[in-house]
């Protein structure tokens, strides 16, 4: 795998595909940084280099149409505050004025070229289009694990210009080896805690990780089709009854493989799905009707925690209640708590794809853990077991 540590870039022009697809309020003030800090050690190498940095990203979703509204050029002062460097700025992303601007660049300029997406060849991978941005820079630097499942021109079809000038910055390569901690060379045991709302949108994630772990922890909603396809009564709590076949099969699997399964066996049950709802403490299987489970009982949590303390390798994926209501965030609040605890014992902890980051966020354990990943889908896909094309495209399957 190179990475940006294999290049030094003294008088050269790095092509370096970030993920600034940040949020913008209704006076285009960017409201979340994060994804622009997490690109800045990638660019201060660059430069510390003698280098100079050529920026392409997407914001938003255009369209393949100019709009205004998503403008990069919103970004630039924050860009340039966070990076410490006066950011130029070109309005496109190809043709002769792009090239013109490249060419001007100094050892030490960055210039961020404007919102990939509005031209349609982008998100359709076309390769002339990614030929003309390859012309941008002599090595390229794909830094943006958000959009590193897209086969997009950026993030993929511009490799192949760069055969032997290509690496990841240094963002993508912590998300890769951070995934390959967990799935390829992490230590026993393994334990992946999974929750969330559904069934169907884990499923491939749960089989893809049996052949992984030796703990599995399933919580929140999904926890419920679970329960009735052995035979429990779940109330009103959430369910997929189509998917109740494919539970029971992911329970035989599991034992089939030696993978331990620890489902809830108490819940906090409520008379409705709202923060003031009146709420009791009941066994999993027996939750009368008009009531519906939404976080995670007493009992599971000591269960739970027991098993995260014993781990050493832990992955984290989808809160284990309605955390976004204050009366069923305890269950995630206390999943985090051990992960906290086991991490500074000595474990490796990794926090993502969706719910769960926003979770960890809201709750402070953001560094508690070993790592929290930037991409949602990207992460979600790599626990699939996906190769993502924009890491396919560097490291050359
Ligand atoms: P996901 O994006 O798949 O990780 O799902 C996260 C969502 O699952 C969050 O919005 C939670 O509120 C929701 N969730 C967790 N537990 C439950 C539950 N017991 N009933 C309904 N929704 C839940």
């Amino acid at each position: 795998m190179k990475t940006i540590d294999d290049f030094n870039f003294k008088d050269k022009k790095a092509l370096v595909r970030v993920d600034f697809n940040v949020p913008l309020n209704g006076s285009f003030t960017v409201t979340d940084t994060n994804r622009i800090e997490a690109a800045k050690p990638t660019l201060i190498k660059i430069l510390e280099d003698g280098g100079s940095a050529v920026l392409m990203s997407h914001l938003g979703r255009p369209k393949g149409q100019s709009n205004p509204d998503l403008s990069l050029e919103h970004i630039v002062d924050t860009v340039s505050q966070i990076i410490g460097v006066k950011i130029k700025f070109v309005d496109d992303c190809v043709g002769k004025s792009v090239e013109n601007a490249v060419a001007a660049l100094q050892p030490g300029e960055v210039l961020l070229l404007e919102n990939l997406r509005f031209h349609a060849e982008e998100e359709a991978g076309d390769a002339t289009f990614a030929e003309q941005l390859s012309k941008l820079g002599d090595i390229y630097v794909n830094d943006a694990f958000g959009t590193a499942h897209r086969a997009h021109a950026s993030t993929t079809a511009v490799a192949q210009f760069f055969p032997d000038n290509k690496c990841f910055g240094y963002l993508m390569a912590k998300e890769i080896e951070a995934i390959d901690k967990v799935m390829e060379t992490g230590e026993k045991p393994i334990l992946a805690i999974l929750g969330g709302a559904k069934v169907s949108s884990k499923i491939t994630i749960i089989e893809n990780i049996l052949d992984k772990v030796d703990h599995l922890i399933i919580g929140g909603g999904m926890t419920y089709t679970f329960v009735k396809a052995k035979g429990g009564q779940i109330g009103d709590s959430i369910c997929e009854d189509d998917k109740m076949d494919l539970a029971m099969d992911i329970l035989k699997q599991a034992k089939e493989k030696g993978v331990e399964v620890h489902l809830p066996v108490d819940v906090l049950a409520a008379d409705d799905f709202a923060n003031d709802a009146n709420t009791k403490v009941v066994d999993v299987d027996k939750i009368p009707d008009g009531w519906q489970g939404l976080d995670a009982g007493p009992k599971t949590l000591d269960n739970f925690k027991e098993v995260i303390l014993k781990a050493k390798t832990i992955l984290w994926n989808g809160p284990v209640g309605v955390f976004e209501m204050e009366s069923f965030a305890k269950g995630t609040i206390a999943v985090g708590k051990a992960i906290d605890e086991a991490t500074q014992n000595g474990a490796f902890s990794l926090v993502g794809g969706g719910d769960s980051v926003a979770a960890v966020k809201q709750f402070g354990f953001e560094n508690k853990v070993s790592y929290v990943s930037t991409g949602g889908g990207a992460m979600l896909e790599s626990l699939e077991g996906k190769t993502l094309p924009g890491i396919a495209a560097i490291i050359g399957e």
